[in-house]
């Protein structure tokens, strides 16, 4: 099977990706002896996946690594706030406090009219001789109240305009299947099929 190696010590992550990709054998980056921190010091969803990627790139190449890097990054990105939380947005009013920074949200939405906004997540995938970038976004607007399941911080508080629910309501499955990340999955399966022809074989014997 083949591996690719998931830039992330989210294990949340890992298995969450590990289920969109399960045709590869993803690696974390524990397997590989990368224990560095990474500053995510980019303006923007790319360049914070990009810096991620290559930092673990730039690791594996002179350990002699020569699986392909993916990393990703996220995040809720609100109109009448210019973009804000954005980038910021795991530490928008506290570091990764998921009620301070849905606090926050609402307070600076408090009066707005316009409550529109999106989650962004990009992927870089870096092998030793080829960078991308894919993209994945989602539509939908800011609640006024917390609606559902409170575990995953803005996500009790965005109404999706595909599934006309938060998605604090919705299943894994239903989520994964319009968001973000998902979205950006796609892309990046969709580049790994046309590396690898036989990468969705059992898809179309299945058909
Ligand atoms: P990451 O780059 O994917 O780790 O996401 C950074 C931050 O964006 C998270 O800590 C959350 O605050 C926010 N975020 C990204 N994706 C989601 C999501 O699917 N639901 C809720 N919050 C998210």
């Amino acid at each position: 099977m083949k591996k690719l190696i998931l830039a992330t010590s989210n294990k949340h992550k890992m298995v969450e990706f590990q289920a969109m990709l399960s045709d590869y054998e993803i690696v974390s980056l524990a397997d590989i002896g990368f224990s560095g921190d990474i500053e995510e010091t980019g303006t923007t969803s790319g360049e914070n996946a990009k810096i991620k990627a290559l930092a673990v790139r730039k690791f594996c190449d002179e350990k002699g690594i020569d699986y392909p890097v993916v990393a990703d990054d996220s995040g809720l990105y609100v109109n009448s706030l210019g973009g804000e939380p954005g980038v910021h947005s795991a530490r928008y009013a506290a570091d990764h406090n998921d009620e301070a920074n849905r606090t926050k949200l609402l307070q600076e939405l408090d009066g707005k009219i316009d409550r529109t906004a999106y989650y962004e997540c990009a992927i870089c995938y870096a092998s030793k001789d080829e960078i991308k970038l894919f993209y994945g976004r989602t539509y939908g607007e800011i609640t006024t109240e917390k609606i559902g399941d409170e575990s995953f911080c803005y996500d009790c508080l965005f109404y999706s305009a595909d599934l006309k629910k938060t998605f604090g309501e919705a299943t894994e499955e239903e989520k994964d299947s319009v968001s973000h990340r998902g979205r950006a999955v796609v892309e990046l399966k969709e580049f790994l099929k046309n590396k690898n022809p036989n990468f969705d074989r059992t898809l179309k014997f299945n058909k």
